[in-house]
């Protein structure tokens, strides 16, 4: 798997506006799809213009705007529906369709070879309509279909020589990272076309999924910003960034503005109301923070001893807490030269011991461990406490959670 060679298929304006919170306006929308286009995905997937009138109007003003991301939009496998999207001005068309028994039996209720036909017949249609429209084509549920049946579609709709893109659906999250590998193996071994993965996070493998997609050959990977999407999502984006970041930052910072990765997800946050959660990738409170007194130690010294990902790389900042039992004397030395103070390492240790103790027996703030550490310079060197305060101008917050975008 080659960094260059795959692109993101970012769906937070479809699979996002299936998110139980998501209710995004049309203002929200050109907010969206511009930060993602700055961000860089390749290709952004929107609701159905059949959904709402609305929706319409959407696909049409996003196709408009002029972005350099592809601008697609993702419909039933039905005539009517390929004629609207059309209408739309979009570059690309994502029909979709059930191919597990209980999608046939229970949804549109069509035997597979019904289904090829439907399909053979919209692609063509789509096809002599709009020559240069991508065309992808996805058995929905692909994981919980027959492999028999879901290759007998995807030879069959090959031949036709009108599909730009295969996707594979892991439509209700319960395939494995070795079952993604294989499906996509063999996929790739009957057909030269592009292979879109799209994985539902149910289980929590969308990720590790998505990744084993594009090791057996995948090309595109959907994702939504944290995620979001119908039940508890898909890939998020900045998981899979994260993943690929692992194996090379800097094909992926040529390819990505990954200093936009923040203010992206903030935008969404915003808008659905709901927070980043503290564990999300990169982008989570929790991602760059260092605690026990041997990561400090081993993180001042060489910050690769335990962040397999740089946050400067994002234009984030690690951060050292310092005010609990956990601590350490290399992460209480580091506050005092961040506060311009400087002790000695006898100091320093007794002041570790003395935050130590105080910490099993309470709650401490960074402040109060400030305060030790002034009050230490401060009779050492005889001054005004008072005055020590007002000359320091660092905060005395600072060495707390700090995420700021660069
Ligand atoms: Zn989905």
């Amino acid at each position: 798997m080659a960094l260059n060679q795959f692109a993101i298929v970012e769906s937070t304006l479809r699979e996002g506006e299936q998110f139980y919170t998501a209710n995004f306006s049309s203002n929200d929308k050109v907010q969206i799809a511009t930060e993602l286009d700055n961000f860089g995905v390749e290709y952004i997937e929107l609701t159905s213009p059949c959904a709402s009138p609305q929706s319409y109007r959407d696909c049409q003003q996003l196709t408009q705007l002029g972005l350099r991301t592809k601008v697609l939009t993702h419909i039933r496998c039905h005539l009517e529906d390929a004629k609207v999207a059309l209408d739309t001005g979009v570059n690309g068309i994502n029909m979709f369709m059930g191919t597990s028994s209980l999608l046939r039996q229970f949804g549109h209720g069509k035997s597979i070879n019904e289904l090829i036909d439907l399909v053979a017949e919209v692609a063509t249609f789509i096809h002599y309509q709009s020559p240069q429209t991508e065309l992808r084509f996805s058995p929905e549920d692909a994981f919980r279909s027959s492999l028999s049946d879901l290759l007998r579609v995807y030879l069959a709709i090959d031949q036709l020589g009108l599909i730009n893109r295969f996707g594979i659906a892991d439509t209700v999250g319960v395939a494995t990272p070795n079952q993604v590998f294989n499906l996509v193996q063999t996929l790739r071994q009957c057909t030269d076309k592009e292979i879109e993965f799209h994985g539902h996070n149910d289980t929590g493998c969308a990720i590790a999924n998505s990744y084993a997609a594009l090791e057996a050959g995948a090309t595109h990977i959907d994702t939504t910003v944290l995620g979001i999407g119908e039940r508890n999502g898909i890939t998020p984006l900045a998981g899979l960034i994260a993943r690929l970041y692992t194996i090379d930052p800097e094909q992926l910072a040529r390819k990505y503005q990954l200093h936009q990765l923040l203010p992206l997800h903030q935008l969404i946050t915003d808008k659905i109301g709901i927070k980043i959660p503290f564990n999300h990738y990169i982008i989570g409170e929790a991602a760059f923070s260092h605690k026990a007194g041997i990561h400090t130690k081993a993180i001042l010294n060489n910050p690769k001893t335990y962040e397999a990902i740089d946050p400067s790389d994002f234009g984030l900042t690690r951060s050292f807490l310092i005010n609990h039992k956990l601590t350490g004397k290399h992460a209480i030395a580091n506050r005092a030269s961040q506060l311009g103070l400087q002790l000695d390492t006898l100091q320093i240790q007794t002041i570790t011991q003395q935050i130590k103790a105080l910490a099993d027996q309470q709650d401490l703030t960074v402040e109060e461990v400030d305060e030790l550490l002034y009050s230490t310079f401060n009779v050492q060197h005889n001054r005004n406490p008072e005055e020590e305060f007002k000359s320091v101008s660092i905060q005395p917050s600072a060495i707390s959670y700090q995420q700021v975008a660069g």
